[in-house]
């Protein structure tokens, strides 16, 4: 019982060596969501469960290292041996112009913005906008129970606390370290912290990585401003809610 989240890749922005990009499988309420598709993502899903036990996707923007591997996931649900039909793909509207083609009736795109809810067997989803170029969804799935948050990409314009209260735990994006300043529209580690202090999440596991970050260096700024321990998302490791 209670929900699980398990990672099948934590590199930010492209894959760093021998890693895959943003994906997460999230179980629960009799239900199995596969949560952003980075390149990578895909390979790494199949050690956890077979790409029949899907039964929904969700595409949090329409960067590729959050949905490329989709284009394969259709291929196989489109061509393999038992084709599938009417899978449920939650992405924003700039995701499905991205696509190569529009994949239906494989899958079943239900086009979703801020505050948009939604269902997966019985784990709820909630959508919040986060601040980043490109519309970006981050999402809270509840069930069993148990509150999730996934930030996706974000600044520091946006908050963990628009998911509301009681995440039980919080997977959030910490692309880098330091003051160091990258690209627009993410988060230092030490902002990821301030943040999910700030929303009283109960537990915090950063992911998002720019591949060359020392991400140990990050848990340290970040657990510094948290106030407690804080977890790096580590591919194929399944945490429990
Ligand atoms: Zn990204
Ligand atoms: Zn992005």
């Amino acid at each position: 019982m209670g929900l699980s989240v398990t990672v099948l890749g934590s590199s930010g922005s492209y894959p760093g060596r021998g890693e895959a990009c943003s994906g997460y499988l999230v179980r629960g309420a009799g239900a199995t969501v596969w949560l952003d598709a980075g390149s990578g993502t895909m390979a790494n899903l199949q050690h956890h469960v077979s790409l029949d036990d899907v039964d929904a996707v969700v595409l949090s923007h329409e960067h590729p290292d959050h949905w490329h591997d989709v284009e394969g996931f259709y291929v196989a649900m489109r061509y393999g041996e038992r084709a599938r039909r009417g899978i449920p793909v939650f992405a924003p509207a700039g995701v499905r112009g991205k696509t190569s083609k529009r994949m239906d009736p494989t899958f079943d795109w239900r086009i979703v913005r801020d505050g948009a809810t939604g269902s997966v067997g019985g784990l709820r989803l909630r959508f919040s906008r986060t601040d980043h170029g490109p519309e970006t969804l981050a999402v809270r799935i509840d069930g069993d129970g148990r509150s999730f948050g996934y930030s996706a990409d974000t600044g520091p314009g946006w908050s963990l606390a628009a998911l509301g209260d009681g995440l039980d735990l919080a997977l959030c994006e910490s692309s880098y370290c330091g003051d160091k300043a990258g690209a627009p529209g993410h988060l230092t580690a030490r902002e990821a912290g301030a943040d999910a202090r700030r929303a009283g999440v109960r537990r915090l596991l950063l992911t998002h990585f720019w591949p060359t970050v020392d991400r140990e260096q990050c848990a340290r700024e970040a657990a510094a401003a948290f106030g407690g321990p804080v977890e790096i998302a580590t591919t194929n490791e399944e945490y429990h809610l």
